[in-house]
């Protein structure tokens, strides 16, 4: 099939918008969704981009030092977590490496046993699946790890997929105020690292191919935990409504910033034992922490 923008063969099909793209005008595509997402955020100042080894941030990665190599008032660096499990993260940490590499950039390692006094390994809760709280902590740890780079602004490599399944997920779950914060541009709050997620408008299939053309070294293998997480069950049931009705991801993904978003930001309070901003009295590392036996 012919590339609808030049003669040239295409790569893609978006089924969602009916264009067919050759691989320069794909690449064209996904660059400009990128820029117009980070225009909406009003980035400036000091970006700390979370590695993980795999496609997703290795593309934001290199898209942001696209966009922001020339200019003098923004740093990219980076940091990859180490959850402790291995040897799945090992070589992640290792292709998030040569990725940094690749981009010109500094990239510092964090260990979660170093930072949280526990690691993955040694979780052994039965409140939540092993993805709930390696999520939290997850989450936890490179944020104080942002904070302690001076980032401004901490980029993930969340993409329309991921962004679809959390506010799914957040339904499911009757969770009002994960939902409310979801949308929108990210307040700046003490203590927490404002998130941006230049990729969350590109597709995760588009993220593949885009890593494919650009020769992005990034791991395939995936967590051996991720199969069995409540977000799996959500990918295959989003997977099963996109190819039945084109654009579903789009419009799950949207439904945040149409909430009234000033109603969930307002009852961010602090966490009485950490001190770190939380929507309850607890927050949910410390808690977590709690029923694992980390405290
Ligand atoms: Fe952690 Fe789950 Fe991600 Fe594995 S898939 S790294 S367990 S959150």
């Amino acid at each position: 099939m012919e590339c609808v923008r030049c003669d040239e063969e295409s790569v893609v099909h978006q089924r969602y918008s009916g264009l067919h793209l050759c691989q320069a005008h794909f690449l064209e595509d996904v660059e400009r969704k990128v820029r117009r997402e980070i225009r909406s955020y009003g980035v400036d100042g000091d970006i700390v981009v979370g590695l993980s080894g795999g496609k997703d941030s290795a593309a934001a990665l290199h898209l942001l030092v696209d966009v922001f190599g020339e200019w003098r008032d923004v740093e990219v660096r980076a940091v990859c977590v180490h959850e402790g499990i291995s040897p799945y993260r090992d070589r992640g940490v290792e292709a998030a490496r040569v990725s940094a590499e690749a981009a010109g950039i500094e990239l510092e390692v964090v260990r979660m046993d170093e930072e949280l006094g526990i690691s993955m390994e040694e979780v052994d809760g039965n409140e939540l699946t092993t993805c709930g709280y390696c999520g939290v902590f997850r989450r936890r740890v490179l944020n104080d790890a942002a904070l302690e780079m001076g980032a401004d602004w901490l980029a993930t490599g969340h993409n329309l997929d991921d962004e679809a399944q959390t506010v799914l997920m957040n339904v499911l779950r009757g969770d009002g105020f994960r939902l409310s914060v979801q949308g929108g541009v990210p307040e700046r709050i003490s203590g927490l690292v404002p998130r941006i997620k230049p990729l969350r408008r590109v597709p995760e299939r588009e993220v593949a191919l885009y890593v494919r053309l650009r020769g992005l070294r990034a791991v395939t293998e995936e967590c051996p935990f991720a199969e069995s997480s409540f977000r799996s069950s959500v990918r295959d049931l989003l997977n099963g409504l996109e190819s039945a009705r084109p654009g579903t991801k789009y419009s799950v993904a949207s439904l945040p910033a149409s909430l009234n978003v000033d109603a969930g930001k307002a009852s961010l309070g602090s966490c009485e034992r950490c001190g770190h901003p939380s929507g309850s009295s607890t927050c949910p590392a410390c808690r977590h922490l709690e029923s694992v036996g980390a405290t």
